[in-house]
């Protein structure tokens, strides 16, 4: 799928693809012509979008424009990427139940599956075999996962942080606590 023409604005497709949300991003000049019908009756405004992750899907309202004469809808680069982050910590929150919405919600946050693995100790291959349900990660690596999507959202590193002290602990063998009031 292309985008429709457009000046200056970056233009978000949504695709989903054997269950797989896949995304087309266009950059062009002056967004007025729809790529679907060719009209040039694109209206700015919220446009409705449900997103599907597995067997769940998140509905609302993404920044785009709709074709007012063949009713296809783009949507907002930016704000896309809002809605999807919003999904990911809905998902952290609620709890993760299939490897779609593992996936969905680590991507989501911009972690790559590299870092994942590295962060929590295992192989990238496990990370893989998580999200492909070749194998599921136990209730504590889920956990664990869900508080780095929350803290990644937040622009913060609270768990990793923590994880890479426990994967390394200090081997000072005497330790001053200074209690004075401070
Ligand atoms: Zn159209």
């Amino acid at each position: 799928m292309t985008g429709p023409d457009f000046d200056g604005d970056a233009l978000t497709c949504v695709v989903v693809i054997d269950g797989t949300v896949v995304m087309v991003t266009v950059e062009m000049a002056n967004m007025n012509r729809c790529t679907k019908c060719g009209k040039l009756d694109l209206a700015k405004g919220k446009q409705p979008i449900q997103l599907d992750v597995g067997d769940r899907s998140f509905e609302g309202h993404v920044q785009g424009w709709a074709c007012a004469s063949c009713n296809e809808l783009y949507y907002d680069g930016p704000d896309l990427g809002a809605f999807e982050e919003a999904a990911a910590t809905w998902l952290a929150e609620h709890g993760v139940r299939t490897p779609e919405e593992l996936k969905f919600m680590r991507k989501a946050a911009g972690i790559r599956a590299a870092d994942l693995a590295s962060w929590l100790g295992v192989t990238p291959e496990t990370v893989s075999h998580w999200e492909t349900g070749k194998h599921a990660p136990d209730v504590v690596m889920r956990s664990v996962i869900a508080r780095i999507v929350v803290d990644t959202l937040r622009g913060e590193s609270v768990t990793r942080d923590f994880l890479q002290v426990q994967g390394k602990p200090e081997g000072t063998r005497k330790v001053r606590l200074d209690r004075d009031a401070a």
